[in-house]
């Protein structure tokens, strides 16, 4: 059985029809940066999310780097992030000059919370890049609250969440990425709502913060060739917009089928004492970018080595603290060890998930996985 951790191929052949039309479409428009698919994608996501601007962009690490400048941030500002995500979230803010203050995250959840954040707050704190990993949100309700008290700003890395829906205890409903100041989210294949290429895109509710940032996206130009600051050339593609404006019709189905999978792991490893599986936060709904299970005692790499053997994909999301790093270890405040993400380091393994999981694929992954345990 040939198995895959993403199956872009499955997903794509479903809608190829669609996606074909879109794409030869804007061939033949030959309107291929900015063209007017830019700016239907955009508002059809700005609509999904409920958020008041969507500010489409290259690529997810891009986003991140536009919102942090678009926030009047100087040299040594101290920037919290969590210290188990990908690098791109701690790499943009020191490419700013920016100092990244890495802190710990909950085990269960893998994510920042109110109470890792505040402890990490100094008088330098300008921001906060909260990542909803894996595809729940962090605690939002909490985090918002304390950043309110300490006027920070949020800036939530919506990179692998995008589709969810976090609750209130009001009860009210946000989209991850459209609660802090700003969002951001990456199209590249794998995420969960993937392009064919790069892209990404930014969320605010702010009309200020977003002219800022189509300005600085657009290299900081305020009338063609009037340049007001210093910006980036960071766009989306004509024909990645028109890809995603198909497949975004499908994002809630697809978060559908990939919850189904992952009941159906769920499930299958209950007896399993050595693995815990997902948490669910009770505010987030989960969109399910991976299925990653904690392998207790010890036994991640002896489980690792009878996948590999056994030729059924895994991954580890992320094999080292972000404070680690060779490329972060002399930033003074990033040196701190964090018993969470390192134990997270090497417990963590992702299993396959995606839109083309069925019951097939499932039981075979299952059922060697219990054959390795029992
Ligand atoms: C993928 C990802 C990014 C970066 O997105 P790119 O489009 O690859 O630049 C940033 N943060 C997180 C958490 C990601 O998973």
């Amino acid at each position: 059985m040939k198995l895959h951790m993403v199956d872009l191929i499955g997903q794509y052949n479903k809608i190829k029809d669609e996606i074909d039309g879109a794409v030869l479409e804007t061939i033949a428009s030959s309107a291929y940066i900015n063209g007017p698919q830019v700016s239907s994608f955009s508002k059809n996501l700005a609509n999904y999310h409920g958020v008041r601007h969507v500010i489409p962009c290259a690529n997810g690490t891009d986003a991140l780097q536009i919102a942090l400048m678009a926030l009047d941030l100087k040299r040594g500002d101290e920037i919290i992030v969590p210290a188990f995500t990908y690098v791109a979230t701690a790499e943009v803010i020191a490419l700013l000059g920016l100092t990244p203050i890495m802190v710990d995250v909950d085990p269960d959840h893998f994510n920042l919370t109110g109470e890792l954040f505040e402890k990490a707050i100094t008088p330098r704190t300008k921001a906060v890049v909260p990542v909803h990993l894996f595809g729940q949100a962090a605690e939002m309700e909490d985090i918002m609250k304390i950043a309110s008290k300490y006027d920070i700003y949020v800036i939530e890395d919506n990179a692998q969440a995008i589709g969810a829906n976090y609750q209130f205890s009001d009860g009210s409903v946000k989209k991850a990425g459209t609660i802090g100041h700003i969002g951001t989210t990456s199209f590249f294949p794998a995420k969960n709502l993937g392009c064919f290429g790069d892209g990404g895109a930014i969320f605010t509710n702010d009309d200020q913060l977003a002219q800022k940032m189509s300005m600085i996206a657009n290299h900081g130009q305020t009338e063609r060739y009037y340049h007001g600051m210093v910006g980036v050339n960071s766009r989306l593609d004509s024909i990645q917009a028109a890809i995603l404006d198909v497949k975004l019709k499908y994002l809630d189905e697809y978060a559908a089928a990939r919850n189904d999978a992952a009941s159906i792991y769920d499930d299958a490893f209950r007896e399993i004492s050595v693995i815990q599986t997902p948490h669910r936060n009770p505010q987030s709904s989960h969109v399910f970018h991976q299925y990653t299970i904690r392998v207790k005692e010890g036994k991640r790499e002896a489980l690792r080595k009878y996948l590999t053997d056994e030729n059924i994909p895994h991954n580890i999301y992320y094999p080292v603290p972000l404070y680690e790093q060779e490329a972060f270890k002399h930033l003074s405040g990033a040196v701190e060890f964090l018993p969470v993400t390192d134990m997270l380091c090497k417990e963590v393994l992702s299993l396959p998930i995606h839109t083309e999981m069925n019951q097939e694929i499932l039981s075979y992954i299952t059922q060697k996985i219990n054959n390795f345990f029992n």
